[in-house]
């Protein structure tokens, strides 16, 4: 049924390269982290010795002193069970996950030893829970007793319980690593154990009250159960855990997937993408087509209508409208688990499909998105990954996640850099090979004998060379990206060879011999990429890099780009400073130089860069003047009531093949602008001119230009352009132009933090101006004043739009934005005792208009620190005073205010000065 297949991590190995900066990185922490500190939620539970071990902390943490490990049956009640942190487990199934997968991807021993360690350490408290005699099944294992499942089937929701299935899930899918990866029998077993309790138990349950579950919120998350039983069932033979697979099925979201229907808007992304994976797993084993069609509705759904530039989706965790991308972007979007996910669904669905979109995303995504959501630092405690990777203007990346889910996931991505890169063809005549990734690595081909490496520089340059130790006659498919198509070049040992692309592949089918060397050269155009839903937000990517504008403020970025647009609508690279073409080191720890872009009046860096600079991922381009490429006719870009203009138009399209294409569509567009009363006559024929004399097609020479009164479009011949302009187009004055000036404080966020006031000007009144409105985003049109500016009075982002009419009735918009915050966030601080000498505090704040930029706190002896997450202080014989602060991304600041914590002895509740 798979059409191709991935290979096993073990036979391809990576090299130095952006992607092994990262895998370097997080192998580091697989070595040194102990084991121990894993296994010790476990142990607490099985009341085995937690050999003084603390556990990663976060929500992998022990749960509550009082709390016990309750079956369903001696469980106290809500209420009167005290608990905590009650999705532990989940990170040591994570990571057992990560320590197989590094094992196999990097043959290290010693990745292998650890990994069997924390196999060993699970069924010593499987063990120990089934001596207990308290639990439904010996096979139970978790690290908190069994009665959060039992609560789950009385529909308790969540806060009282959190996920146990997605922690189960977990849990299994690392003994089944361990199993597939490092060939550990007692991970098979332990997993098996485990598959027999959870058979046991959801057998009992019926469809009805299983529905009822899945949908709680969160409770009923169940990650990839599916997907773990299938595997177990794989591997085993064992039919009951297929049947039980099926148990973990959302049957309406199910049928309507079928039946492509859109009903994302307002579901938890992470909480229904792993289901896909195993919906995947599913159709392998039987065959159900309706599986197969599930997952390519909702794919399609999903990508890339809410998909971010990066690869991420969602917003707060969940899923908007469909195709709401410049629309939905909030301060935390895209998620990285599903992300993580969205990875694994692509690449079982090119298995089955062979559709390069689904190769194309997982380069986007895997490089930008996954990449970069690791911090060019090592660690010896943490992930060191992003949970949101944001893609809101001025956005920073806040790395760490230990103990979290995505901190969990992240640890599997970054040891894994190479698994789509190469596919083989089951059952081919003639041996068949898939590149889909120009990642740097090298392929032990047992069906060939021997060995392919993809030596490349890639993505900081466009060649890629393909060295084959192989022998024999062997058909090789060579993806090529969407912005290269058609542009590739491929030559084997240096003879050129007609490379002509076909569903977004290059084939070539000969016989091999070792020392063979298949060169493919890709362009790298820099490309303004569109949301779909706002032609003029754009994100700015090199090749498959999407840039980073590096940029202090938090309000939208406006850039002009038509003069440095090239035929192609790709930014002209003769723009970059020269230094940033510098080569750099293979695998650059950090960006270097070389890999800044200076454009557009910015600097940018890559998004794969696990940097920490405050960056805009979109950019509004905003064209005030028209200009092409090496011409400047001196022209306003006037816009009308709908947004529309010249240039927005012009370059809606991305770019023209031919320079006759673009002549045609400036003729087109111009004439419209002309007849809009957006362009004077005499202003049509300097941009006709202008247009004739750009270099954006680097021309041989200058071209003439003449233009003919009468009907008719463009006529181009040897280096001559006549237009033909219509009597109707455009009258004798220029139509007027608006400018918007804001007086007022403006912070470096961009942010204006006391109330501004705003003037409009009419700076070329033509023959005359008879009225000039304004409105402040309530589509209320207010005269101007007659002197002095209008106030803008409330907080928030202020779309402003100006209107002016002149004497022959011609109207011309203009629109600004100006962002106004004056209040700091109002911070809160919870304390909550921990048994008799500990606190745990968490810190929060809010502000609706900015947003929070961080919460910070300190004591006399501590400088200020800042926590996302909720954090545990020793109390002492003494009260400790805390002081807290919030700052939001307007830059107003909190004044400081202080909580006291009691001491240890005499627990009197904290108190606080607020
Ligand atoms: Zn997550």
């Amino acid at each position: 049924m798979n059409l191709a297949r991935p290979f096993p991590l073990r036979d391809v190995s990576l090299n130095p390269g952006v992607q092994s900066r990262a895998q370097r990185q997080m192998l580091h922490l697989a070595r040194v982290y102990p084991v121990d500190r894993l296994l010790a939620v476990f142990r607490a539970n099985a009341g085995l010795d937690t050999k003084g071990a603390e556990p990663p902390g976060n929500w992998e943490d022990f749960g509550h002193p009082d709390e016990q490990p309750w079956s369903g049956a001696d469980y106290p009640g809500a209420g009167a069970a005290p608990t905590a942190s009650l999705l532990r487990g989940h990170y040591a199934g994570h990571f057992l996950s990560m320590l197989a997968m590094a094992h196999a991807s990097t043959g290290d021993p010693l990745l292998k030893h650890r990994s069997d360690e924390l196999v060993a350490g699970l069924a010593e408290v499987q063990r120990a829970l089934a001596a207990t005699g308290r639990f439904s099944h010996p096979g139970f294992l978790a690290a908190y007793g069994e009665w959060q499942f039992d609560r789950l089937e009385h529909l308790a929701p969540y806060g009282e319980i959190w996920a146990p299935w997605y922690t189960c899930h977990k849990i299994m899918a690392g003994l089944l690593d361990a199993h597939t990866h490092t060939g550990s029998q007692q991970a098979l077993d332990v997993v098996t154990a485990m598959g027999h309790w959870a058979s046991a138990r959801m057998r009992k349950v019926d469809r009805k009250q299983v529905q009822r579950m899945w949908s709680l919120y969160i409770a009923g998350e169940y990650g990839g159960m599916n997907e773990s039983l299938v595997r177990l069932f794989r591997v085993t033979g064992e039919k009951s855990f297929l049947e039980t697979s099926f148990v973990f099925e959302m049957d309406d979201w199910l049928r309507d997937a079928v039946a492509g229907r859109d009903v994302l808007d307002g579901m938890h992304a992470n909480q229904h993408l792993p289901m896909l994976a195993g919906h995947l797993e599913q159709y392998e084993v039987t065959g159900e087509q309706r599986y197969l069609d599930a997952v390519l509705h909702l794919w399609h759904q999903i990508v890339p209508g809410r998909t971010f530039a990066h690869g991420g989706t969602g917003e707060g965790e969940l899923w908007g409208p469909p195709g709401a991308v410049a629309g939905f972007i909030g301060r935390r979007n895209a998620e990285t688990c599903a992300t993580y996910n969205l990875l694994k669904i692509a690449r079982g669905l090119f298995t089955h499909t062979l559709d390069v979109r689904f190769a194309d995303y997982a380069e986007r995504a895997g490089l930008n998105h996954v990449v970069g959501s690791r911090a060019d630092v090592l660690s010896d405690t943490g992930p060191e990954v992003v949970y949101m990777y944001p893609v809101d203007p001025g956005a920073v990346r806040e790395y760490g996640n230990v103990g979290t889910c995505c901190g969990g996931t992240g640890l599997e991505s970054q040891v894994k850099h190479q698994e789509s890169v190469f596919f083989e063809v089951p059952g081919a005549e003639h041996a068949e090979l898939y590149l889909l990734q120009y990642v740097p690595s090298t392929l032990t081909w047992a069906e060939a004998a021997g060995t392919v490496t993809v030596d490349t520089r890639y993505p900081r340059e466009g060649t890629v060379r393909l060295l084959l130790d192989v022998t024999g006659s062997y058909t090789l498919h060579l993806r090529i990206p969407p912005w290269a198509r058609g542009r590739q070049r491929v030559s084997v040992n240096g003879q050129a060879l007609p490379a002509v692309d076909l569903d977004g592949f290059v084939t070539l089918r000969r016989t091999f011999t070792p020392g063979d060397v298949v060169q493919l050269v890709l362009p790298l155009p820099l490309r303004l990429v569109p949301t779909p839903d706002d032609p003029s937000l754009v994100s700015l990517e090199q090749g498959p890099t999407v840039l980073l504008a590096r940029d202090d403020s938090t309000t939208t970025l406006n850039v002009s780009a038509a003069g440095s647009r090239l035929l192609d609508g790709s930014i002209d690279a003769s723009s970059l400073d020269p230094g940033s073409l510098d080569p750099g080191s293979i695998e650059a720890s950090g960006v270097v130089g070389g890999d800044l872009v200076h454009v557009l009046g910015h600097t940018f860096e890559p998004a794969w860069s696990g940097g920490e600079h405050r960056y805009h991922l979109y950019l509004r381009l905003s064209e005030h003047r028209i200009v092409f490429r090496g011409s400047d006719p001196g022209v306003a870009n006037r816009h009308d009531q709908d947004g529309w203009s010249f240039l927005g138009a012009l370059w809606a399209g991305g770019g023209f093949a031919t320079v006759e294409d673009f002549f045609t569509a400036v003729h087109r567009h111009a004439l419209r602008a002309a007849r809009a009363g957006l362009l004077s006559r005499s202003e049509v024929i300097a941009v006709l001119h202008a247009a004739a004399a750009s270099t954006l097609d680097e021309p041989d020479g200058p071209r003439e230009s003449a233009v003919h009164p009468g009907p008719g479009s463009v006529s181009v011949g040897q280096g001559r352009v006549v237009w033909h302009l219509p009597d109707d187009a455009g009258q004798e004055h220029p139509a007027p132009v608006i400018r918007f000036d804001v007086t007022g404080e403006r912070a470096p966020s961009g942010w204006y933090t006391t109330p501004p006031s705003f003037t409009v000007t009419v700076v070329s009144p033509g023959p005359g101006v008879t009225a000039v409105e304004y409105e402040t985003g309530d589509h209320v049109w207010h005269p101007l004043p007659a002197t002095g500016g209008v106030p803008l009075t409330t907080d928030g982002r202020h779309p402003l739009r100006a209107r002016a009419v002149d004497v022959t009735g011609r109207t011309v918009h203009a629109a600004h934005e100006v962002a106004v915050d004056t209040e700091p966030p109002a911070p809160g601080i919870r304390v909550r005792p921990l048994g008799d000498d500990s606190v745990e505090i968490t810190l929060d704040a809010t502000d609706d208009v900015s947003g929070v930029d961080r919460v910070q706190w300190r004591t006399a002896e501590t400088f200020w620190g800042v926590y996302q997450e909720p954090f545990t202080r020793a109390l002492r014989d003494e009260p400790q005073t805390l002081e807290y602060t919030a700052t939001d991304r307007a830059g107003n600041v909190t004044p400081v205010r202080t909580v006291t914590l009691p001491p240890t002895a005499g627990r009197s509740k904290p108190s606080a000065t607020w």
